[in-house]
């Protein structure tokens, strides 16, 4: 079989890619997808009950790059979504990233309006903290904050998903978990943020419609490789799987989501209820919130962070630290040599967690220096 490019993976960085190869430079593209469906993790599906749902979690899209929502715009309409998370916290259901109307559900009023004050005299309002910033302020009382909100909210939390101390990772994770001085209860700020109205793997059927673009499903590029020949690849998938591990397995963070219908129209009061510290799991999510659908009866995932175990499992999280760091710039030595014929990009093979704003953005660069020629 013969092809210009050879695409492994059809996820967002795959497919992006293909759109973009197949419909700017003219070329033919052969996609080989291991998994029985295009989309990677943003894959959607009508599971029996007809509720539209997220295999592999929920997935928000929110970005604040109108380049890419203006390209993702030509393939889906959106529905507009603004995504909100509760904690459960002694028994209280209180918005996270933790912020004004936090405090004020868990403490009494006049606590809750000296705290409040003594945050504006040292942040800005709309500002976002990181928590392990504010457990070092110079006033007892925000010290003492910051450390309710650590201990309740964030070192569970933080321990069952990574089992590690918020410590022990980079941080680029800690920093993701803010005090947000504010009370907007949204849990993202950016300025384009929204599902694809007729669900995710919609728009992949339509990224990936084109004449020059053939797809292989249940296809490990393993067991086709030697019978295509190709101009050049790019390979989506988990780089140490494809250099034979030469430098050792690169770490990872799994999850076991736990679907579960109810015969009820809502199950919770928003998309996503987060358990800190009581139960195994970290957080349950509800498919409605985030589609609109309406329905009698509803599904959530019951998401339950897993070690990651090759061959029974899925890899989702790079896990962020320097030793990690440092064992993925051994493999980057390996890209260099294979490059410009083979290149990688995508979450697993730069071994870098994106959202997938972020993905679409490494693609579509990867592809301006494609079309450069460099
Ligand atoms: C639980 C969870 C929740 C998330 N929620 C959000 C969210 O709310 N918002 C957000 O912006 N992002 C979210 N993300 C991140 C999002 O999933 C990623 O940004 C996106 O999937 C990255 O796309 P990708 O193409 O790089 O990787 P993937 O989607 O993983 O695609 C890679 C594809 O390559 C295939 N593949 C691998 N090896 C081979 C092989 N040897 N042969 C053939 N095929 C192969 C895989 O099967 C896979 O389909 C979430 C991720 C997780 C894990």
């Amino acid at each position: 079989m013969k092809t210009d490019w050879l695409i492994v993976g059809a996820g967002f960085t795959g497919s992006v890619l293909a759109e973009r190869i197949a419909s700017q430079l003219g070329q033919k593209v052969l996609v080989v997808e291991s998994r029985n469906h295009i989309g990677g993790n943003a894959y959607d599906y009508h599971d029996e009950h007809g509720i539209l749902v997220h295999r592999y979690g929920p997935h928000i899209f929110h970005t604040n790059d109108e380049g890419i929502w203006s390209y993702l715009s030509r393939f889906t309409r959106w529905r507009p979504y603004y995504h909100r998370v509760l904690a459960m916290v002694d028994g209280h259901a209180v918005p996270v990233p933790f912020n004004f109307n936090s405090i004020a559900a868990l403490f009494p009023p006049e606590r809750a309006r000296q705290l409040e004050r003594l945050l504006l005299e040292r942040f800005d309002y709309g500002s976002k903290t990181p928590i392990l910033q504010l457990r070092e302020a110079e006033d007892p009382a925000l010290r003492e904050l910051a450390d309710f909100i650590y201990d309740k909210v964030f070192l569970g939390y933080t321990v069952k998903q990574w089992e590690m101390k918020p410590e022990e990772l980079a941080p680029s994770v800690t920093a993701r978990i803010p005090f947000h001085l504010s009370r907007d209860d949204r849990y993202f700020q950016d300025r384009y943020q929204g599902l694809p109205q007729e669900g995710y793997t919609r728009l992949f059927e339509r990224l990936l419609d084109h004449p020059n673009i053939r797809l292989m499903l249940n296809t490990d590029y393993h067991d086709v490789v030697e019978e295509i020949e190709f101009e050049r690849m790019i390979y989506t998938g988990p780089v140490d799987v494809f250099f034979d591990f030469i430098h050792g397995e690169l770490p990872y963070r799994s999850l076991r989501f736990e679907m579960q219908h109810h015969a009820v129209e809502q199950y919770q009061s928003v998309a996503q209820m987060n358990y800190p510290n009581e139960y195994p799991w970290t957080r349950i999510s509800e498919f409605k919130h985030l589609t609109g659908q309406s329905a009698p009866g509803t599904t959530v995932a019951v998401e339950y962070p897993q070690p990651f175990v090759r061959g029974k499992n899925d890899p989702y999280y790079p896990i962020p630290c320097e030793a990690n760091a440092q064992l993925f710039r051994r493999y980057q030595k390996e890209i260099d040599d294979v490059a410009p014929k083979i290149l990688f990009a995508g979450r697993l093979a730069d071994y870098r967690y994106y959202n997938m704003d972020q993905a679409v953005g490494r693609a579509l660069a990867l592809f301006r220096r494609i079309s450069e020629g460099r």
